[in-house]
Formats: structure tokens, C-alpha cells, sequence
């Protein structure tokens, strides 16, 4: 848990979020200001500041989270059928505001490319 991080006091239950998902890797909740109709973060619990970060060790729960909590999640919304958006948001140019990586699921409505 990296100190003052407000996505590992969220993970920790420190602070309160709207918890959609948990398990003992990652949790989802619900964005703060929504940018779609559903708007929802995946992160992983350990903390890393970026996709950068990540490390060959970290590919279980890159792998676990892109390939079965996001596909999960998306079908549990309600965003399967319509579709949706994943971002990863990365360093300064990226617009990354949160230093600890997380996945933003967007959906419930039609998505501009290419994006601002
Ligand atoms: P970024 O800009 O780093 O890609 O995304 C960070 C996201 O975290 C933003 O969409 C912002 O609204 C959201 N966010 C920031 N602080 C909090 C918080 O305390 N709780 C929740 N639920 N979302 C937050
Ligand atoms: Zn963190």
C-alpha cells in the first residue's frame, strides 16, 4: 500500500466508494464524476503508479483483471450487447490523474473517436 494513494485507501476500505466488484486481487467501483452513463475503475489492489510500472511478475493480474473482471463486469452492467470503452489513462500526456493504475469502463452510450 503506497502512503497517501487514495485508490489504495479505497482498496483498503479506508475511505468509502461505490463498490461494484471485489475479489482478492483487484476491486471496481464507481467513478467519482461520470464521464458516461456507467462509468467504473478496475484496479488492482497492489498498487503501481502506471502501466509503466508493471513488472513481468505483475502479468497474472494484468491478465486477470483484462481477461475475466472486465468482461465479467462489463456483462454484469449491462454494457455487453452495446458495447463499451476501456482507457487506460498513462502519465502526464496520458491525462493520468491517479497514480495508481486503473482501468475506466465506459459505456451506456456512444463513445467519440478519435478521443480529446
Ligand atoms: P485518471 O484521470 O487518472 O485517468 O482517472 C482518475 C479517475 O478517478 C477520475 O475519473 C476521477 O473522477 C476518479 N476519482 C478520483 N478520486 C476519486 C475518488 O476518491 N473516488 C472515486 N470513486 N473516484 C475518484
Ligand atoms: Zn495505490
Amino acid at each position: 500500500m503506497a502512503e497517501n494513494c487514495i485508490f489504495c485507501r479505497i482498496a483498503g476500505k479506508e475511505i468509502p466508494a461505490d463498490l461494484v466488484y471485489e475479489d482478492d486481487q483487484a476491486v471496481a467501483f464507481k467513478d467519482l464524476e461520470p464521464q458516461a452513463p456507467m462509468h467504473v475503475l478496475v484496479i488492482p489492489k497492489k498498487h503501481a503508479a502506471s502501466l509503466l510500472e508493471l513488472q513481468p511478475e505483475d502479468n497474472a493480474i494484468a491478465a486477470h483483471i483484462l481477461c475475466e473482471v472486465i468482461p465479467a463486469l462489463a456483462r454484469k452492467l449491462g454494457l455487453a450487447a452495446g458495447g463499451f470503452r476501456v482507457v487506460v489513462n498513462t502519465g502526464e500526456d496520458g491525462g493520468q490523474s491517479v497514480r495508481h493504475l486503473h482501468f475506466h469502463i465506459l459505456g451506456g452510450r456512444s463513445m467519440q473517436w478519435p478521443p480529446g
